[in-house]
């Protein structure tokens, strides 16, 4: 059975563009998908770290979710991702936002991801894949963070056919 998943991009380490638009390449592999706009955010967490480059890919495939995830750890590890402190600097970061109306929780995977309703940089590109989304019977369109984005807009949705 396809599922309609969402995953979120991140990168502030190296060429942070092209990081993002090979793993954009990389997850065309997995199934159908569709790519928000390109925006830059200040960094979460540690703020002795340059900004964020973030997207959201929307990926229609029929990989189990624990396989999905395999996948986007070999593609972080490929982009040379290194752990050097929570929430720090990296050159990319795939986390598995949403799974179709699925609610997962085991070692490797909680799903939807934990972070979703406080972070600007996920809510708002999920919404130009689909104005319309809820979460747990929200719709995120709705959300005070919505109008209170800090923001900036990089490049329209074509970007990542460069
Ligand atoms: P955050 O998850 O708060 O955005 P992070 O992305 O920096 O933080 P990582 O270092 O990329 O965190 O991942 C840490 C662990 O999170 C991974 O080993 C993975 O097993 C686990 N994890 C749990 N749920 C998810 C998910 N929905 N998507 C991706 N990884 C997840
Ligand atoms: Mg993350
Ligand atoms: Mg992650």
């Amino acid at each position: 059975m396809t599922i309609r998943a969402f995953i979120g991009l991140g990168s502030n380490l190296g060429d942070s563009q092209q990081i993002l638009t090979e793993a954009v390449a990389k997850l065309s592999t997995l199934g159908a998908i569709q790519v928000s706009r390109l925006y830059q955010s200040p960094p979460m967490g540690p703020q002795d770290q340059p900004n964020f480059l973030n997207a959201v890919v929307q990926l229609d495939t029929v990989l189990e979710p624990l396989v999905l995830l395999d996948y986007l750890q070999q593609f972080e590890q490929e982009a040379g991702r290194v752990r050097l402190r929570r929430w720090g600097e990296r050159t990319l970061d795939l986390d598995l936002l949403l799974y179709g109306q699925e609610q997962i929780k085991n070692e490797r995977l909680t799903v939807p991801h934990i972070g979703i309703l406080e972070r600007d940089f996920v809510v708002i590109p999920l919404l130009d894949l689909d104005a319309h989304l809820q979460l747990n019977g929200h719709s995120l369109k709705n959300l005070e963070l919505v109008q209170q984005a800090n923001l900036t807009v990089i490049a329209d949705q074509s970007w990542a056919n460069a």
